[in-house]
């Protein structure tokens, strides 16, 4: 059993009856705390880089500063601007995502472009994370020959979902590590997406949460890499909206799976010879 709230109201009619309302309000105080707590958290996340940025003007606007040391501090301001920015950004995205109705079926979307763009991408944030190691990471993307297959769906938020994993993949994981994307078709005519990496790994107590908005398990290493713990809120509804599950499976110490199975509804063989062009 669960604990239920319940708001009562009783009516008198003064011949001796009486009528008693109940109402459960369970689900709507969750909802009111749950507001209450988006709030704060996304306040808290924008006042942090905005404390530091201001601590920085008022450095600059007070202290006479060599212009090595000017430089270093523009970049440091930088950095928080951009935080806010992409904090924003994602922000917005969820609020049209929850807003907005499933599409209906979306536009075929070959697939095998829109994975050479996220592998594009990958190489270049393995690049920018590892630089200082000098070790990048082993990234493994299917073929074009093997996904030449069309998605029904919304290209942009297709990409934006496959890259957030990929790109949580390369955060979460150190340098010279192994990060695998695989697309698997099955005998249903269903297909799984999916990336695998050999980094921390997830304790399965928080396996559950993480899709949860602003749910981060370090905060200052999600930080440090960019991170507004909104991505994976992100991921789940477009997912969600594309027909698919994301499904987490992971060992702590050894690595985790993000996984999403496309209906066979939702997708569609390319021809023999055709090119995907
Ligand atoms: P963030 O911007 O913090 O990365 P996400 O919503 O993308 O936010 O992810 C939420 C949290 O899930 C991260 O802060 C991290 O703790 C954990 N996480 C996500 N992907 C991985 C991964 N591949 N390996 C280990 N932990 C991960």
């Amino acid at each position: 059993a669960r604990p239920v709230r319940l708001s009562v109201q009783l009516y008198a009619y003064g011949d001796g009856r009486h009528l008693l309302l109940s109402r459960d309000i369970t689900s709507l105080e969750q909802a009111e705390a749950m507001r209450r707590d988006f709030v704060a958290n996304v306040s808290h996340e924008i006042r942090t880089p905005l404390t530091v940025l201001v601590g920085f003007v008022e450095t600059l606007q007070t202290l006479p500063l060599e212009e090595d040391e000017r430089k270093r501090f523009l970049g440091l301001m930088a950095q928080q601007a951009t935080r806010m920015q992409s904090l924003v950004q994602d922000l917005l995205t969820l609020s049209r995502l929850e807003g907005s109705p499933l599409p209906a079926r979306g536009e075929w979307t070959p697939l095998a472009p829109l994975l050479r763009q996220c592998e594009d991408e990958a190489r270049a944030l393995s690049d920018m994370v590892t630089r200082k190691s000098g070790q990048a990471h082993v990234l493994e993307f299917p073929p074009a020959s093997a996904v030449q297959i069309d998605v029904a769906g919304i290209p942009a938020e297709l990409q934006s979902a496959f890259s957030n994993l990929i790109s949580n993949a390369i955060r979460y994981t150190p340098a010279g590590g192994h990060i695998a994307v695989t697309w698997t078709s099955h005998a249903d005519g269903s297909a799984t997406f999916a990336v695998q990496d050999s980094g921390r790994g997830i304790d399965p107590e928080h396996v559950g949460r993480l899709t949860e908005r602003f749910y981060r398990i370090d905060r200052s290493r999600s930080r440090e890499t960019g991170g507004t713990g909104l991505g994976l809120a992100i991921v789940k509804h477009v997912l969600q909206r594309h027909g698919a599950q994301l499904h987490i499976s992971s060992i702590l110490g050894k690595g985790s799976t993000f996984s999403a199975t496309f209906p066979a509804q939702r997708l569609r063989a390319h021809a023999i010879g055709f090119t995907g062009n």
